[in-house]
């Protein structure tokens, strides 16, 4: 059984870890009422969730996450989408941060959930890797959440800091999911983050179930280190589910294509290493099928490790775990973040300039004019 970590930083972390918590406690697809009052987690592995945060209110929104695993870091009222505080704020309560970490004892992997552009998750996150990264030898995995581009300026400099910051802290590999590309998933702004919580813990829990379950044809935490260990430090997650029209192979194309992942890619232009792992009865399970979609993506990406799980009597449904060697869509954020970056620093400087001139007004500060 593998003993799994996963922390959610910021409200968005904070958000996925409850979506996560709440599909764990069997609450399903919709809200369930009673999920709250289920004590025993549904986890096949021995799986710890930990929230941070600096916002209390952002903790107390969290309805099944356990409160003894809800960690308020106390500051004001958070750190607004400030990174410079942010990061203070965790160097001063690196030790309470650490011992609840530490708490829980040893792990096999650790997964850590945040928004690239927030204040608290994007500057406590790759600080947290970097010291786990330093006091743990188990592999520790981000998955990050890009901002909506009409944001504003203040976010989109963060995501293009944050995700350089990430890259540097020792990350064994960052799991991109892109509100941008989801949003046109419908519904308005707090339907579409429900809806986006739901599909990155969906494909979470398949990962970890998948990755403690006896496979007909095996991947295992080693293959999916193998996997998150190539391309440039970027990987992304693919998923369907299929009903019973669906042929074995067209659900694997679409876990690869735009209706399942959480990032815009052309996977076989850009992915570099894969995992596909494909759930169900083996009556849905077309072993030649199978086989001629992976020497399909083998033949694009290179290495393809693949996982089979015989589950009685469900339709097929196909996890993929794509690392990437190159991401046109990054390019684009980072052209778009450098100007919002100049474009904060030439508001800046007309502040400085503005101050300049309050000065010399102040200059006749109590004078009257004399005629
Ligand atoms: P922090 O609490 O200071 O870390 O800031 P947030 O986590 O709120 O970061 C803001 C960014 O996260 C924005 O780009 C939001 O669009 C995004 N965000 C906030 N809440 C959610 C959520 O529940 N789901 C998703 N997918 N994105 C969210």
């Amino acid at each position: 059984m593998l003993n799994i970590l996963v922390i959610g930083n910021g409200q968005c972390g904070n958000r996925i870890l409850d979506s996560i918590n709440r599909y764990a406690l069997g609450g399903g697809r919709s809200y369930g009422k009673l999920a709250k009052f289920y004590s025993r987690q549904k986890f096949k592995s021995h799986v710890e969730t930990l929230a941070f945060n600096t916002a209390i209110n952002d903790l107390k929104e969290m309805r099944f996450t356990k409160a003894k695993d809800r960690v308020h870091i106390s500051h004001l009222h958070g750190v607004g989408a400030n990174r410079n505080i942010g990061k203070q704020v965790f160097e001063e309560k690196k030790d309470i941060i650490m011992r609840r970490i530490e708490e829980p004892g040893n792990f096999d992997a650790a997964f850590i959930l945040s928004s690239a552009s927030g204040g608290t998750g994007s500057s406590f996150t790759p600080l947290l890797i970097k010291e786990m990264k330093k006091r743990y030898n188990y592999p520790v995995y981000c998955i990050l959440v890009l901002p909506f581009r009409e944001e504003g300026t203040l976010y989109l400099q963060n995501t293009a800091f944050s995700i350089r910051d990430i890259r540097e802290s020792g990350a064994d590999g960052i799991i991109l999911a892109d509100n941008q590309y989801l949003k046109n998933i419908g519904g308005n702004i707090q339907e579409a983050y429900n809806r986006i919580n739901d599909m990155i813990a969906e494909r979470i829990l398949f990962l970890l179930e998948a990755l403690d379950s006896e496979m007909m044809m095996v991947t295992d935490l080693g293959d999916f280190k193998t996997v998150m260990s190539g391309g440039a430090g970027l990987a992304t997650m693919g998923f369907f589910r299929a009903n019973k029209e669906t042929p074995v192979k067209n659900a694997i194309q679409n876990s690869l294509s735009p209706t399942g992942l959480l990032f815009s890619t052309n996977v076989y232009e850009e992915a570099s290493r894969a995992m596909v792992i494909i759930k169900g009865d083996r009556k849905y399970l077309n072993m030649d099928d199978i086989s001629a979609e992976i020497i399909k993506l083998s033949e694009a990406v290179g290495q393809v490790f693949k996982g089979i799980v015989v589950s009685a009597g469900e339709y097929p449904q196909v996890l993929s775990v794509l690392t990437l060697e190159s991401a046109n869509e990054i390019e684009k954020l980072y052209d778009t973040a450098l100007q919002a970056i100049q474009q904060e620093k030439a508001k800046k400087q007309k502040i400085e300039e503005e101050a300049k001139l309050d000065k010399v007004i102040s200059r006749i500060k109590g004078l009257e004019p004399e005629y």
